[in-house]
């Protein structure tokens, strides 16, 4: 095995955002806590960094909250840092394997044992080398998912205090889930604080620890989701070569996470084999997701296409992910993403013209960001058939955008949706007539759609905007820091 010795870990760029900019959105009494969430965290913090470590600054929805968290945490006085680890792809082979049991799925099939345990722990020890230069004693170090739960113990033995952040997990365990635990738990337990996105994913040798359920949050102001009108989003859209049918007459323009500006590039290539994109004015059914098996593009495509004599004329499917060079931490992805192509060349040539392959550049992250927000708000219906989730950040960066969204009815979009009042839950995702009929459905009664899609921004206003996590991570840190201090 090749031993690495000099970690060197990426450290991500934060750019602070006023608190007021999230205040504005906020009843004075939310605006008022936030501003109070916001002074104990600089007190508690005086003279210490808060850090955050993952696995990727970029693809997938741990790096987009983090993107927005910590724009805000700076904004409010808090040295907060964001190191992302250096490894190499055989870690992250690894690493997605653990991610998978944990979902209770098999993965890649290979073994968990004291081969990989060598692996992973040398790759960590490497990375802590670099930490332990950069951490003081009394500093937090928030520590996110299975990737980074092997530098826990290292960082506790450096005086900080340490949480361990899970983002994953799976409602009922199984004995996929219990391997994966198994093999997390020696790093996992040393830890100060937990946090899960739900109850349920808890583990029962968590139970008596101080555990925190935090279910994650967008930025409202971010370029994925800012608000957009119609001349801007069809301008965007088909600039990028996303629909077709008319001129770019709208404002190409976007900010950066650094506040410059940006500008929509002329792209040909994003759609499949160059296939045409669809017509401007038909309704889109948009599902937004990394080229993963569990997020289950396939049976999309496959439970759209199977009853297309039943969905009305106008409407076209466009499944969206990254390209697949541009997320390191997830190696499944070129090959999920061969697999929607090979299924989708094998459609009849009048399937293949209403489902189209959208793979979005990665190299300019706010760009990929802006087009995003331009596909869910051009979007008729938005759609997340997951097979197991933890959260699904793409249902609520929808519901933001007044869409209707039906997604599956397992782990946290239970916690988004309320089937019937603000989305659609499907009970059983591997149930694609059930899928297929709540699409005819949506797409039929409008009124419904709409009525879902109000109900749907409300709910984000009312549980998933930042201030809510903020004070969360306050009450956690107050309860885990001043008892230590
Ligand atoms: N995403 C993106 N570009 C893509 C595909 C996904 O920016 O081409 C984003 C998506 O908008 C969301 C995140 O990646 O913010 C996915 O987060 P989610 O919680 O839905 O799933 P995860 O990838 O973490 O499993």
């Amino acid at each position: 095995m090749n031993i690495r010795h000099n970690a060197l870990m990426r450290n991500v760029e934060i750019h602070p955002t006023k608190l007021g900019r999230l205040a504005s959105l906020l009843s004075p009494d939310r605006a008022f806590q936030l501003g109070q969430t916001a002074e104990r965290a600089r007190l508690l913090f005086a003279g210490h960094t808060m850090w955050n470590i993952n696995a990727t600054a970029q693809g997938g929805g741990v790096a987009e909250l983090l993107t927005g968290l910590l724009a805000y945490g700076r904004g409010a006085g808090v040295d907060t840092r964001w190191l992302v680890l250096d490894a190499d792809p055989e870690f992250f082979s690894l690493t997605k394997r653990i991610h998978n049991n944990i979902h209770g799925v098999p993965g890649d099939g290979g073994p968990l044992g004291s081969a990989e345990r060598r692996r992973y722990e040398a790759v960590l020890a490497s990375n802590l080398t670099e930490l332990t230069r950069q951490v003081r004693p009394g500093d937090v170090v928030l520590l996110h998912d299975p990737q980074t739960a092997g530098l826990i113990e290292g960082l506790r033995g450096r005086g900080a205090h340490v949480i361990w952040r899970s983002h994953i997990g799976r409602d009922e365990s199984n004995d996929y889930t219990e391997r994966g635990w198994e093999f997390l738990r020696p790093y996992v337990e040393p830890a100060d604080g937990f946090i899960f996105s739900r109850r349920k994913f808890v583990p029962d040798w968590l139970s008596d620890r101080t555990t925190q359920i935090i279910p994650p949050s967008i930025d409202p102001f971010s370029a994925k989701n800012l608000d957009l009108d119609d001349a801007r989003v069809r301008a965007v859209l088909v600039r990028a070569g996303l629909v077709a049918n008319s001129e770019p007459v709208g404002d190409l323009s976007f900010v950066r996470r650094d506040g410059t500006a940006g500008l929509v590039r002329k792209h040909e290539n994003l759609l499949l084999d160059g296939a045409p994109p669809p017509p401007a004015d038909a309704r889109l059914v948009v599902q937004v997701s990394r080229w993963d098996r569990l997020k289950d593009m396939a049976g999309v495509l496959r439970g759209f296409t199977d009853r297309l004599p039943e969905m009305p004329a106008d409407t076209h499917l466009m499944l969206v992910g990254p390209a697949v060079e541009g997320v390191s931490d997830d190696p499944e992805g070129a090959e999920v993403l061969a697999e929607c192509a090979e299924m989708w060349q094998q459609l009849p040539d009048h399937a293949r013209d209403r489902t189209h392959l959208a793979a979005l550049p990665m190299d300019d992250v706010d760009e990929n960001a802006h087009l995003v927000n331009a596909l869910q708000r051009h979007a008729y219906l938005v759609v997340q058939k997951s097979l197991v989730e933890g959260f699904g950040l793409t249902v609520t960066e929808a519901m933001w955008k007044a869409r209707p969204v039906i997604a599956s009815a397992i782990g946290g979009i239970q916690d988004q949706i309320t089937d019937g009042q603000d989305g659609l839950l499907l009970d059983d995702p591997t149930d694609l007539d059930q899928f297929a009929h709540t699409l005819i459905q949506a797409l039929t009664d409008e009124d419904l759609a709409a009525q879902i899609g109000a109900a749907a921004r409300a709910r984000v206003q009312d549980r998933f905007l930042g201030d809510r996590h903020l004070s969360q991570y306050g009450k956690l840190l107050v309860a885990l820091v001043s008892a230590d201090r």
